[in-house]
């Protein structure tokens, strides 16, 4: 009822001085879209000023194991590995850094750098898909390898680099890995928890 009255009311106002109400919006929308200029030169200002490149990030790599996977209840079996590694499926998630994949994968692709061995490799897909965790690529370790897990990280990297592909930056918690990826020029963030 108020709303039929209030459009009664203003309707001839608004028809008799239709050029001003016309110019008033024009001028509305014109100061709108200036303000936006204005953030769009500042936020470039500051982009030419601090040195960023665009994009700042191309790809992430993730680490599975004590990072994203919460694995605190196997631990007791290393070095045990195929004890350590029988109930991966029954993992649970850390949920901070499910947040984080979450919104990661949006933007760039993420590529898996796992020491798990590459019988895992179905068990670990089907515990992804069951936690929405998307990935352009997973690397395992060989079935037969006993090489030291910063050792075939290096390997991968090197190998993904010379692909084309120029990660930025990792999330990983075993430190001989955070070195060796820092030591190759990528920012790390590395995952320290409780071991409770
Ligand atoms: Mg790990």
């Amino acid at each position: 009822m108020v709303y039929v009255c209030a459009v009664t009311l203003v309707a001839p106002v608004v028809a008799q001085h239709k050029d001003t109400v016309r110019n008033v919006i024009q001028q509305i929308w014109m100061s709108a879209f200036v303000t936006m200029s204005r953030k769009e030169k500042m936020m470039s200002r500051i982009v030419e000023k601090e040195g960023y490149k665009k994009p700042i990030v191309n790809c992430v790599i993730m680490d599975l194991d004590g990072c994203i996977a919460d694995d605190r209840r196997r631990r007791i079996h290393i070095p045990d590995w195929p004890k350590y590694y029988a109930d991966i499926l029954n993992d649970s998630v850390f949920p901070e850094q499910l947040f984080l994949w979450h919104r990661i994968q949006r933007e760039v692709p993420i590529f898996i750098f796992t020491g798990r061995p590459e019988y895992l490799h179905n068990d670990t897909k089907e515990w992804l898909r069951i936690h929405g965790l998307e990935y352009a690529k997973m690397f395992m370790r060989p079935d037969k390898s006993k090489d030291a897990t910063w050792k075939l990280k290096s390997e991968w990297l090197s190998f993904i680099q010379s692909n084309g592909v120029s990660p930025s930056l990792v999330y990983e918690d075993d430190p001989s890995c955070c070195s060796m990826f820092a030591g190759a020029g990528l920012v790390v963030h590395q995952v320290l928890r409780s071991a409770q």
